[in-house]
């Protein structure tokens, strides 16, 4: 008999990318693909958004794939097989708008390359041409390429130090086929905020709808806090309930971007405690 919130399964996919299968089956009976959760490891914890990668509506299991990148999810990637979290909100934020759209280019950059996973598998069910490009700073750091690959009518890999597939990023890749004059219907991009924004300029010149899926600083993820903000069309939205994603040609990325490092001084201080505490090194730089 599994408990609520408790661990089923753990592995580490990359150094710092970890994937959890946890038992929640009442959000696990609803999610959708594009959607999210918030957890938290401990009573007193910081609230972390994390998108939903896949999920077992019979086994009532969720799939959450995270990087370690700050206290909190240093914390989470502490957790093992048989714990249990404190609680979860879910699912949040409105699932992705699949239809048959005819060809889709599916761009996912890091630990997106989950996030992106379920959209592309909805999206290839509904007889899309499904082509995924998908993106890590290095061999190693890539993950879910076989999991992309079962679900795209073709995988394009991109690394930054050319270890894998193309030397570039995602949005190098994106362009070229755009130049070669591909013929795309809509193309949808998770990932850093700034990977999403180069790839909104590389399709604005085509008039390609362009979807990105937005992961600006969250508290309460229900539309009360309004930590989330991020103007999209000259207009202030609320990424949690209106989003997360957004036309990525309308999203004032330079504005997301200054606000995603608000904290950062302070995060860097509570990471150096918090290993400090525990007797850990400090990590390599994100
Ligand atoms: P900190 O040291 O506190 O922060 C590191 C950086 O993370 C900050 O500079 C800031 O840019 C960002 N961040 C900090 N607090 C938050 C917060 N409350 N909400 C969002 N970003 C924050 N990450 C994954 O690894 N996998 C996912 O599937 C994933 N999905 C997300 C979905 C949504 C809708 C959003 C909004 C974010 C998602 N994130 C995901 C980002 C993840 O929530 C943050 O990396 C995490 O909260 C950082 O917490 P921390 O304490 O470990 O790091
Ligand atoms: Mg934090």
């Amino acid at each position: 008999m599994c408990r609520k919130f408790e661990i089923l399964e753990k592995r580490t996919l990359a150094p710092k990318i970890k994937e959890i299968v946890l038992y929640a089956p009442e959000i696990a009976r609803k999610v959708r693909a594009g959607q999210f959760i918030i957890v938290r490891v401990e009573e007193k914890g910081e609230r972390i958004p994390l998108t939903v990668a896949d999920w077992n509506r019979n086994k009532g299991t969720l799939t959450i794939v995270f990087q370690e990148i700050g206290v909190s999810t240093y914390k989470l990637g502490k957790l093992d097989i048989g714990d249990r979290l404190t609680d979860i909100a879910g699912p949040l934020g409105n699932p992705s708008k699949i239809e048959n759209y005819g060809r889709v280019i599916c761009i996912g950059g890091g630990v997106g390359i989950a996030a992106i996973y379920p959209i592309a598998r909805e999206l290839k069910k509904m007889n899309n041409y499904v082509i995924s490009i998908i993106g890590a700073r290095s061999r190693e750091l890539l993950i879910y390429e076989d999991e992309m690959r079962k679900v795209s009518d073709e995988l394009k890999i991109t690394t930054d130090d050319g270890s894998k597939g193309r030397k570039g990023f995602v949005s190098d890749e994106l362009r070229d086929m755009l130049a070669k004059g591909v013929k795309v219907d809509r193309v949808i991009a998770v990932g850093p905020a700034i990977m999403m924004k180069v790839c909104a300029d590389v399709t604005r010149p085509y008039g390609i709808k362009t979807i990105a899926s937005l992961n600006p600083i969250m508290v309460c993820g229900m539309g009360m806090c309004a930590a989330c903000r991020v103007e999209v069309g000259g207009k202030t939205r609320f990424v949690c309930f209106e989003g997360p994603e957004f036309d990525a040609h309308e999203v004032n990325f330079t504005e997301l971007m200054k606000r995603l490092n608000a904290y950062r001084e302070e995060e860097k201080i509570a990471l150096e405690k918090y290993l400090k505490k525990i007797g850990e090194v400090k990590p390599n730089a994100n």
